[in-house]
């Protein structure tokens, strides 16, 4: 690294803790936050990931999310502005698998905090994104499949890295974080088995919007098949995607369509008219919800029950 990028660097260090005061000044939280430094400052990078954080660290951190409400986090990319507040942070919480690929920008950028990849430990799918071949993707992290956190089993090995690396930062409140962390990980449990079980006996074949199910589906022996063929909802739906997919629900008699909270519905619906269906939400739990992890799981649960466990 050259003397002016250092220069640089060390120059955004020293202005932002001021400008944070002016810019955020009405805001108390910020205010908060620059004035309690006892507290773990973290930031996570989007919002199953904030939740998690919020439980096992409750108000021994200031939680902060980075992905604003309302955005997808797949696409996303931060401001200035977020790498400053980046900058400023003990920890940084993110899923990892690629799915945050401003993450080495920041590394490059000499971070001296912790960046905590909650899917240590996580067997990876591999990701139908590469089967693309787009060359303006070639440069991000397309070897595996992000979405771990829709798998109840694996969201408990992220709330337990999670767990960790707080343990770690701030071994006097260690025992406080993973009891947390082991308490939620009861209900996460008792979570699995209700889906195990209610799920057990249904049909196995569900159409979701874009490949978000994998693990979910690796998990309770189920077969996903999707709309958009991409890790991102995002990708283009094309009249031959709709002919095949519509074939693909009358070959394995599917009656529901499932959309998500961001996307259009037009899509699902109108396969689902072809098919003489309807068209339910199967969320990723990608944006944020005024539901938590728990209760967007099991309306999750329901639908997948209308949609396998007819009789
Ligand atoms: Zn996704």
């Amino acid at each position: 690294m050259n003397t002016q990028t250092k220069l640089a660097i060390v120059a955004i260090l020293i202005v932002i803790p001021l400008t944070s005061i002016v810019v955020y000044g009405t805001n108390t939280n910020q205010q908060f936050s620059s004035a309690d430094n006892s507290k773990l400052q973290v930031i996570s990078s989007f919002n199953p990931l904030h939740e998690f954080s919020q439980i096992v660290g409750q108000e021994k951190i200031n939680a902060i999310l980075l992905v604003p409400v309302g955005v997808e986090p797949h696409d996303w990319e931060p401001t200035i502005k977020d790498v400053q507040q980046m900058q400023k942070s003990d920890l940084i919480i993110i899923n990892g698998i690629g799915f945050e690929n401003w993450v080495d920008d920041l590394i490059d950028n000499e971070y001296d905090g912790l960046i905590v990849d909650t899917s240590k430990g996580i067997m990876v799918i591999k990701s139908t994104d590469e089967e693309h071949g787009d060359e303006e993707d070639s440069d991000h992290h397309l070897e595996g499949d992000p979405h771990i956190w829709l798998n109840p089993i694996f969201a408990i090995k992220q709330v337990g890295n999670i767990a960790l690396a707080f343990s770690s930062a701030d071994p006097e409140n260690g025992e406080f974080y993973m009891t947390n962390a082991a308490k939620y990980s009861e209900e996460l449990h008792e979570l699995d088995l209700k889906i195990r079980n209610e799920l057990s006996t249904c049909n196995k074949d569900f159409i979701a919007f874009h490949d978000a199910f994998s693990y979910f589906a690796d998990e309770y022996g189920l077969n996903q098949h999707t709309i958009i063929q991409s890790n991102d909802s995002h990708g283009e739906v094309t009249a031959k995607t709709l002919e095949n997919v519509i074939s693909k629900a009358r070959e394995l008699d599917i009656k529901v369509i499932f959309s998500e909270e961001t996307v259009n519905t037009k899509t699902s619906q109108i396969i689902a008219n072809e098919i003489g269906g309807k068209v339910l939400v199967l969320s990723p739990l990608e944006i944020v919800s005024d539901d938590d992890y728990i209760s967007k799981m099991n309306q999750n649960l329901e639908h997948l029950k209308e949609a396998l466990c007819r009789k």
